[in-house]
């Protein structure tokens, strides 16, 4: 064990979006939890499934350890993002037959948008390109399986997890693509909660990209026209000689900020 750290959560096996790996988001979730603010996550590497993870707080920060190997940091953060528009349902109603039908899906099992999922074991955002091509969108009804205790909202781990997925469909349906990619970072800022079984939109949107770097946003969007959760992700795509073909991994291997460009450990 680390020095002063102490037992976190063990990720269940389930919560994966590339197979063996803890999906981001539900990791994200769990430390702005801790942090009880909004958050902004640095993915330092793949943070390990069924594996006692421990923390250590201090210097207005969280780390997470996976024997001893530093994984995710947590700091408070503060967002200005704004969506670019909020699609009506019947657009992401359209946007979604639109996924099911042509979207490159390589990971049908992934915990966030997989098809291969029932509702009691996967979010079921199914982001499609609308039609002018700007954004992706999705209407979505949080399953009442994901309400925590009194099921009546999604627990902060579940709404940080559903603001994954749409962006990085955003960045591989936009920006076009298909490159594996890893997860700098993840921040988010919950507004409002999120009701299981109402109805919801979720977008994703690009909102930069530069080299093999995409800076995206997502949001989730209530019955009302309210901004829910909004998030900001930055990607950076593999190397050309390690890229392969495959969906976009969450939980990412280790991006510095100073150094983008550079894998430490590329898988
Ligand atoms: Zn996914």
């Amino acid at each position: 064990m680390c020095l002063n750290a102490e037992p976190w959560h063990v990720i269940d096996k389930s919560l994966y979006g590339l197979p063996g790996i803890a999906f981001g988001g539900y990791v994200g979730g769990l430390l702005a939890a801790e942090l009880d603010c909004d958050t902004k996550v640095d993915f330092h590497a793949p943070t390990p499934l069924k594996t006692q993870l421990e923390i250590r707080r201090g210097h207005g920060r969280v780390d997470v350890f996976a024997a001893d190997v530093l994984v995710a940091t947590a700091r408070p953060h503060r967002s200005d993002l704004e969506p670019p528009r909020l699609p009506d349902w019947d657009e992401a109603c359209r946007a979604v037959d639109e996924y099911l039908q042509k979207a490159p899906i390589t990971h049908p099992d992934c915990f966030g948008c997989g098809p291969d999922r029932r509702s009691d074991s996967g979010l079921r955002i199914f982001t499609g390109l609308t039609e002018p091509g700007d954004l992706v969108a999705a209407a979505w009804q949080p399953p009442a399986d994901f309400g925590g205790r009194r099921g009546e909202h999604l627990p902060l781990e579940f709404v940080w997890s559903a603001l994954v997925c749409p962006g990085a469909w955003a960045r591989r349906r936009i920006v076009q693509s298909d490159r594996r990619a890893l997860t700098a970072y993840l921040a988010a800022a919950i507004t409002r909660p999120v009701r299981v079984d109402e109805p919801h939109v979720v977008i994703g949107w690009l909102q930069s990209a530069s080299g093999r770097k995409s800076l995206v946003g997502s949001a989730i969007v209530n019955k009302h026209q309210e901004v829910c959760a909004i998030a900001e992700a930055l990607w950076v795509e593999r190397s050309l000689s390690q890229a392969s073909p495959g969906h976009d991994l969450t939980a990412a291997n280790h991006v510095d900020d100073s150094s983008l460009t550079t894998e430490r450990n590329p898988r």
